[in-house]
């Protein structure tokens, strides 16, 4: 292969996460690297610091850990970590991801209540309020911001205010949404907030990070169910060794994202970034639209990250020929997650731009082989 001449992508990646980076993020990972060398922990403390950065402006009072794995393992070890023994969670779930930290409760044999709204509808707030009046056992509640199943944003605004008037510890799922929506971290009072090198921040996938109060963070010490998941003591060994993870880390991955987050920076920070995802959002669905889909959310309840589109109902349309027609054009798109609702989805996060999602929107109603 030759290196100064390398491949481009043969298509756009349309999809939350693994999605298209730049060549200069990919390059970033062609040199090896120690994991205990002052050179790359020199890098993690970077990158840890930027992310404090970039989720509140009281940077004193707020860390960020890193930790291996897919955005999962990150939610597991901020759930097994956060909960004390005696401690009760609510998960306020309307679609795969929030279902998800109720799973990771069961399993953990953590005393949990899923207030449950269904894919399609919104998180029912008086509901929560209600159940916060009468259950004073609950200590955690916890929310996707981005529920990625159906592109939905959570009004974590709204929510976060009852959670506190009733004292209430804080998690947000935000994974598929930091970096690329404007979160205030600090005035919402988020307690973890979780996010990965794969999504908006448009790095390569193998690890995900928690961003937190310190203080938050110095109450869940020897709560962890488990040893590798163990949010406070892989915080303790980055604080005290500089930078230093427990176990092996993806150092080119964390290369790489320490390049995507420089990249962010120059693209004018995350307020800059959402208006382009919000203007890829824009150019789809108008797009769409025109040609005759419909999406399955209303406008005002829609994420600017991923979109559902309800699948043409004509007798020749079928998903997988559609997906391979567009991939031969150079763009991959997502299938439909939503149990009960025949749809696709069609991300529009990662290095994309405007003029990519115009192509995306000509080649769709090229590729139209069911009318
Ligand atoms: C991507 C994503 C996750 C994590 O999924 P992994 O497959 O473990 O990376 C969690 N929550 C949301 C909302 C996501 O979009």
């Amino acid at each position: 292969m030759d290196l100064n001449n390398l491949p481009d992508n043969p298509y756009f990646l349309l999809t939350p996460g693994p999605l298209s980076t730049t060549k200069s993020v990919k390059a970033a990972m062609l040199r090896d690297w120690c994991t205990w060398d002052d050179d790359y922990k020199s890098i993690v403390q970077e990158v840890r610091s930027g992310l404090v950065e970039l989720a509140v402006k009281d940077t004193e009072n707020y860390t960020a850990v890193l930790m291996q794995g897919s955005g999962t393992f990150s939610v597991e070890s901020v759930v097994g970590t956060m909960m004390p023994k005696n401690g009760k969670l609510l998960v306020l779930t309307n679609g795969v991801y929030g279902n998800r930290i109720g799973q990771i409760a069961e399993v953990l044999n953590i005393d949990t209540i899923i207030q449950d709204s269904g894919e399609i509808y919104p998180v029912d707030i008086e509901k929560l309020e209600a159940t916060l009046e009468q259950d004073k056992a609950i200590t955690h509640v916890a929310v996707v911001h981005c529920e990625t199943t159906t592109g939905r944003l959570n009004p974590i605004e709204k929510i976060a205010p009852v959670v506190k008037k009733y004292g209430k510890t804080f998690f947000v799922d935000a994974m598929s949404s930091f970096g690329g929506v404007s979160i205030d971290m600090e005035k919402l009072d988020i307690d973890f907030l979780v996010s990965s090198a794969n999504k908006c921040i448009e790095g390569v996938p193998g690890f995900g990070f928690i961003i937190a109060k310190k203080s938050a963070m110095q109450g869940i010490k020897g709560q962890a169910r488990s040893l590798s998941l163990d949010l406070f003591g892989q915080w303790k060994t980055m604080d005290d060794d500089k930078g230093k993870w427990r176990f092996t880390s993806p150092t080119h991955v964390t290369r790489a994202f320490h390049q995507a987050m420089k990249e962010l920076e120059a693209e004018g920070g995350i307020e800059k970034r959402a208006a382009r995802y919000r203007e890829n959002h824009r150019i789809l669905v108008d797009g769409m639209r025109k040609i005759g889909f419909k999406t399955l959310l209303p406008d005002e309840d829609q994420a600017p990250i991923i979109t559902s589109f309800y699948s043409p109902t004509e007798e020749k349309y079928n998903f997988n020929e559609f997906y391979d027609k567009l991939k031969l054009k150079g763009f991959v798109i997502y299938p439909g997650k939503v149990t009960n609702v025949d749809s696709f989805r069609i991300g529009n996060i990662g290095h994309i731009f405007p003029e990519d999602m115009a192509g995306l929107v000509k080649a769709i109603e090229e590729v139209v082989f069911w009318k």
